[in-house]
């Protein structure tokens, strides 16, 4: 049993939420495990309190004390709150793995029916372009920052494989755009492999995530866990719940040091809700997995073949393609629980060693180097000037300065010193800045010294200092 306690928080949410979470209550109730639950509010009912992170302070107390919580899908209006309340709850209590199983399911036809599809997708869920830190540049041009740690990388990866040696998978693949951000995508890559040689009866692979989307579409069944930083794992598990029946089937687990939440995939679906139409499996098999994380197995078993029964006799909800009348949610959900205690045709049980994880570290998490210096500087400006003409006008402000003009950028292609190309501008310069000394240490009274020079005729609206770490660049090099 990872956590102790038996008390979870309930968040029925918004939408077809309450209808499904109910459901999934009583499955749980059904198959003797006792759970005290506390309901606490949070979504589009706490947003019109006017609380902006969607998530009220009883809600916070309830989690900080009970750790595991039972969430349905929560909306987010548009016009009101900063934040998702999702988002919230995830960054509060810094849930940094979350887990998606798909798998085959019986009498739930897909193209894929047949090829026993079983995949996890293990997704950076705290980091990345859903810090959600943007910026307006000009009037014109938007900024969003993807923000990769090593730490972060370090914790995902060992989930993935810690996760693949309790559910006794065999391989897992480490999906990055690494080629093309190799800083921070190729983070990933390096921690995978740094930390893959630590679990020698898991086969480990790389792949560039834009192979594994078209592997998933043509070769999905060589995929087992598959480990991704947050944007990409966001879709490529919902391709994934897409090859074996949709949202409705898809359960998942945030994953914390302290917090685990658990919830189904897809959201609050509002054109179904209230209908009693909306499918239950998706949570009904999150409340499985929770259970499991609370050291019930039997009884998060039970409920994984009663699911699989049940969808064996041949109902269906009205999410899935089929003839017959479908059965409503509180149908669906009572047959769940008539088909407790029996075994399915198709699938064995499966057995789980509880995962072990990380503890939360106290002290900042920092990568330490022996050396490290700042050799220019990058300035984006606002110009609508032509490449050349800023270029000289730029060169021309700087001289006496201990920096040169290296190279100018415009959406990443090189405008300068290069020839004039026919490529379309933006009012947005990356302009590099180097010192003339190349084995000097930039001080920030130099840099200041060059914005103010740049400020004189320029308009600059964001700085990068151009760091290396021990010798290796900490930037990335302009294109030629
Ligand atoms: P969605 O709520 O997942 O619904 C998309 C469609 O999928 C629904 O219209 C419905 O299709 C179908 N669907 C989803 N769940 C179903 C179920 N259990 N049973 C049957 N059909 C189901 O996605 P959305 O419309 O993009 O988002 C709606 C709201 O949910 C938004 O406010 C969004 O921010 C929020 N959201 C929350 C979470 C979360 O809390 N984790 C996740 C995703 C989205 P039909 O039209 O065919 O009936």
């Amino acid at each position: 049993m990872l956590f102790g306690s038996r008390k979870i928080t309930v968040i029925p949410g918004d939408g077809i939420g309450p209808e499904v979470t109910s459901a999934a209550l009583k499955v749980i109730e059904a198959t003797g495990v006792r759970i005290e639950a506390e309901i606490r509010p949070a979504g589009a009912t706490v947003f019109a309190r006017g609380i902006d992170s969607g998530v009220p302070p009883e809600t916070i107390e309830s989690i900080e004390k009970t750790k595991v919580v039972l969430k349905g899908p929560l909306e987010t209006p548009i016009g009101h709150g900063n934040k998702s309340a999702n988002v919230t709850l995830r960054t509060l209590f810094e849930t940094f793995g979350n887990l998606r199983p798909v798998r085959e399911l019986p009498g739930v036809k897909t193209p894929f029916t047949g090829r026993k599809l079983d995949i996890v997708i293990v997704r950076e869920n705290v980091e990345d372009l859903y810090t959600g830190i943007e910026y307006m540049q000009t009037p014109g041009v938007a900024q969003a920052l993807k923000i990769i740690s090593r730490s972060g990388c370090e914790k995902i990866v060992e989930l993935a494989f810690e996760f693949a040696v309790a559910a006794g998978r065999k391989r897992v693949h480490c999906a990055t755009k690494a080629n093309i951000l190799k800083l921070t995508e190729g983070m990933l890559q390096h921690a995978f492999e740094d930390i893959a040689p630590n679990y020698p009866s898991i086969e480990a692979k790389h792949i560039l995530i834009d192979n594994c989307a078209h592997q998933l579409a043509m070769r999905p069944e060589q995929f087992d866990v598959i480990v991704t930083t947050n944007m990409n794992g966001d879709i490529l598990s919902d391709l994934t719940s897409g090859l074996t029946g949709g949202l409705g089937f898809a359960p998942s687990a945030n994953i914390g040091s302290d917090v685990a939440i658990f919830e189904a995939v897809h959201g609050s679906a509002p054109d179904i809700a209230g209908k009693n139409i909306a499918n239950p499996t998706a949570i009904i098999l999150s409340a499985a997995m929770m259970l499991r994380h609370l050291g019930e197995g039997k009884a998060a078993n039970d409920i994984e073949q009663a699911v699989l029964v049940t969808l064996e006799s041949g109902v269906r909800t009205g999410d899935m393609p089929g003839f017959g009348k479908p059965i409503s949610t509180t149908e669906f959900a009572d047959l769940v629980i008539a088909n407790l205690g029996k075994v399915s045709d198709t699938s064995a049980a499966r057995t789980f060693e509880p995962v072990k994880l990380p503890p939360r570290e106290k002290k900042v998490a920092a990568v330490k180097v022996e050396e490290r210096k700042v050799t220019g500087l990058d300035v984006y400006i606002e110009s609508t000037l032509q490449p050349k003409e800023l270029g000289e006008e730029l060169s021309a402000r700087i001289e006496g300065t201990t920096f040169t003009l290296h190279a100018i950028t415009n959406r990443g292609n090189t405008v300068y010193p290069v020839k004039e190309r026919a490529v379309s501008l933006i009012d947005q310069y990356r302009c590099r800045f180097l010192s003339r000394d190349r084995n000097a240490d930039v001080g920030d009274s130099e840099i200041l010294a060059l914005l103010t020079r740049i400020g004189e005729s320029a308009q600059w609206m964001h700085v990068e200092k151009l760091q290396q770490f021990d010798e290796e660049d900490g930037f990335s090099r302009t294109a030629k």
